[in-house]
């Protein structure tokens, strides 16, 4: 890959995995992007259409109902394996909700149907016997500032973490990935597995550059990110930090 500065993003499935205005992550990070200078490319991918990958600097899948899962299923599985084995070269991913879910070793349906996943992630997720839904605040171990996320849930599937993955955060506020154990989403390489939709990016900013940042380091570019105004984003951000500590 060369050392251009450019950033290119694949969004897998935007048509049938984009809930609750998850493509707004990508529109973040290409304006983010672009407010840098920095060109930067959507390369949007449906079913069964080919993929540039030595083009790809980051991917994308959001979340989507489990009839929307279910259409995509078969074909991720296809693309499972390249895939996998570029997040394990490094390739940065951010995959929320229905994403986060196939990225791991299945995901049972509410109604029980069994949905293989693409076993990138070393999580699995069962059916619960209600949704999760509200504001989310977690604590991450990433190297961010501030080290809180915030997003909203709503999901009915309950994810368990094994060996191989660690969790993104610590629930301050919300259920996270199964309300038991207090986690929240996964992490493993530069691949970041969770439930927050909002849409994310757009109020985490700090984990908007991180992305970027990584995505950028594949093209051998390692200069620090030029600081960009986000007052009225940390201030969405903050206003549902503190309903975690009002809670
Ligand atoms: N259908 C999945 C669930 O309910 C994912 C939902 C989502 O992506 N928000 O658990």
């Amino acid at each position: 890959m060369s050392d251009e500065k450019r950033f290119n993003i694949l969004h897998l499935y935007p048509e049938h995995m984009n809930l609750y205005g998850d493509r707004g992550n990508v529109l973040a990070l290409t304006q983010r992007a672009r407010w840098r200078h920095i060109p930067s490319e959507v390369m949007v991918r449906e079913i069964g259409e080919p993929i540039d990958w030595e083009a790809v600097d980051m991917v994308f899948m959001g979340g989507g109902e489990d009839t929307h899962q279910a259409r995509i299923a078969e074909d991720f599985l296809k693309i499972g394996p390249e895939l996998a084995s570029r997040l394990r070269d490094g390739l940065p991913m951010l995959a929320i909700c229905g994403a986060y879910q196939l990225l791991g070793q299945y995901y049972k349906t509410a109604e029980g149907r069994e949905l293989p996943g693409v076993g990138f992630l070393d999580v699995w997720t069962e059916p619960g016997t209600t949704r999760a839904i509200g504001d989310v605040v977690t604590q991450t171990s990433l190297p961010i500032v501030p080290e809180s996320l915030v997003g909203f849930e709503n999901h009915g599937g309950r994810t368990f973490l094994g060996e191989g993955a660690r969790p993104l955060g610590q629930v301050a506020l919300g259920q996270g990935n199964n309300g038991q154990d207090g986690t929240e989403g996964a992490l493993q390489d530069r691949v970041i597995g969770t439930y927050l939709h909002g849409s994310l990016l757009p109020k985490n900013p700090h984990l908007a550059d991180l992305l970027l940042k990584w995505s950028l380091e594949r093209r051998g570019v390692t200069d620090s990110l030029e600081p960009l105004e986000e007052e009225e984003e940390m201030a969405a951000h903050q206003t549902i930090v503190a309903r975690s500590r009002n809670s």
